[in-house]
């Protein structure tokens, strides 16, 4: 506990030295931060293979590359973001200005999710230089190989007066929750969002929450065979082709009229065979399931007797590799863990529905998505789900896209989470717009003083 305030203590007073507020010093840390990932891609790649068996391809596409284009993005835009922005008033204020000056909220704590354990704790703090705050890092201890890298890579690339790692579980997150901080920026389940909001009440401490995803995708019958197809291709690789489902994004259940369901699961399975070959078990493109924890829930799913009598593709577990088979099941019990929690995995429920317009309501029964997808030409249904349904964000005719997108704000609503980040909207979360006005001595209303008398309201 001491040595947690003397580091808080340090954080601070560089802080107030005003060492970070430089667009030099936020540049600096961007491009070191830029030099980290390109010098140590080697290094990550294996770690993400040693905690989730991620191939390079998908360690490259979903943590490395996608950091350092917000780099590049930030490291373009940081100056103007950061400078102070005139404001109108009102000709009654005259002779006055105003302006709005971004301001560093100060320290910063931010706890990640193990699932992309590089790109969601870093991803924040690029938000965090740019704003000119000072950060600690807490990983998730479910990604041990990467957590130990950060812990390792950032006082070697960064400057340790402003920004460092503590790695722990529980005991350590639950330490760190009950001290003072300026800003608390949590990727993670709904149930700890919960602890940390209630934590960070105590000090009155903003919370930004990236929570669960839940995330359903509607598949349109009236599409053409084609369309189909691609709707089909791109489900099953931003699915099983990222963490193998453990992604808060991924899909957790298609929604769907009777007549197209069997198409579909063909076209599901189709796409499965092209991706991963024959030999899904011993397929080096398909990430493992994280640890035996995950592993458990995600068989104890399976083994509801009518979960297991609804699979129709895949099923098979393997303890030993923590492998589980892209599996799709039709028509699961609505009651059951696996539709009333978020799956986590690479179990994909497929519901049908008589028509296409119900998805709309079976949505809205459920808590708010992270993200909605939904697969029509019809602009009527699009329009429903836009102003009918609440979500994080949609998206039309695709799957995860929207996350690449640094003009696009990235985050949930309700029970996905509290707040945004990405872009310009990473730099906000980290940043007190701190209203500015500027007066002169000169042309005084007397209308402002007392003694009042009712020719004064007049003003
Ligand atoms: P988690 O909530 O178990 O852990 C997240 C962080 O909280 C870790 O750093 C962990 O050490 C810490 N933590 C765990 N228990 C704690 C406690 N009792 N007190 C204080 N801190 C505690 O989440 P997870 O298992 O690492 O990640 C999976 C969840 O994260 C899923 O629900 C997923 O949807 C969500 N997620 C959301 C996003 C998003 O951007 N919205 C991204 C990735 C993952």
């Amino acid at each position: 506990m001491a040595s947690l305030l003397a580091l808080q203590e340090e954080l601070r007073q560089n802080f107030r030295s005003g060492a970070t507020r430089s667009v030099a010093w936020r540049k600096a840390q961007l491009r070191s931060l830029h030099r980290l990932l390109t010098e140590e891609e080697d290094q990550i790649f294996t770690v993400l293979h040693e905690d989730l068996g991620k191939h390079r391809v998908e360690s490259f596409r979903d943590e490395i590359g996608v950091l350092l284009k917000s780099l590049k993005y930030s490291l373009t835009h940081v100056q103007k973001w950061m400078a102070p922005k005139k404001r109108q008033l009102p000709l009654a204020f005259f002779p006055a200005t105003a302006e709005v000056m971004p301001e560093p909220l100060g320290l910063v704590l931010i706890f990640s999710a193990w699932n992309f354990p590089l790109a969601l704790s870093l991803e924040p703090l690029i938000g965090a230089i740019s704003a000119g705050c000072t950060t600690v890092i807490k990983p998730s201890e479910h990604a041990p190989a990467t957590s130990s890298f950060l812990a390792r890579a950032i006082p070697k690339y960064m400057d340790t007066k402003a920004i460092k790692v503590i790695e722990g579980g529980i005991p350590v997150a639950e330490q760190l929750l009950q001290e003072k901080w300026d800003k608390i920026f949590f990727t993670g389940s709904i149930q700890v969002g919960r602890i940390i909001m209630s934590a960070a009440a105590k000090h009155l401490t903003p919370v930004t929450l990236e929570l669960g995803g839940t995330c359903p995708a509607v598949v349109d019958s009236r599409l053409s065979s084609s369309d189909r197809e691609m709707a089909a291709k791109r489900i099953s690789s931003a699915k099983w082709g990222c963490c193998n489902g453990q992604a808060c994004l991924a899909v957790d259940y298609i929604l769907v009229e009777e007549k197209l369901a069997s198409n579909l699961i063909d076209l599901l399975k189709q796409s499965i065979k092209r991706n991963y070959g024959e030999n899904l078990a011993e397929s080096k493109g398909i990430a493992r399931i994280v640890n035996k924890h995950h592993f458990m829930r995600l068989c104890s799913l399976l083994e509801d007797p009518r979960v297991s009598a609804s699979v129709v593709h895949g099923g098979s577990v393997d303890e030993e590799k923590l492998f589980i088979e892209p599996t799709i099941l039709l028509n699961p019990p609505l009651s059951s863990k696996l539709m009333t929690e978020e799956i986590f995995g690479p179990l994909l429920p497929i519901v049908t529905l008589k028509k296409i317009q119900e998805s709309i309501e079976f949505i809205n029964s459920r808590p708010k998505p992270l993200a909605i997808y939904v697969f029509t030409e019809d602009e009527k249904l699009k329009k429903r789900v836009l102003s009918e349904t609440s979500s994080g964000s949609v998206t039309f005719n695709d799957v995860l896209l929207h996350y690449l997108a640094d003009e696009l704000p990235f985050g949930g609503v309700g029970e996905s989470g509290i707040g945004s980040y990405h872009g310009k909207f990473s730099f906000d979360t980290f940043t007190h717009e701190k209203a500015v006005l500027r007066r002169h001595f000169f042309m005084e209303p007397q209308a402002r003083y007392p003694p009042w008398n009712d020719f004064k309201l007049k003003f």
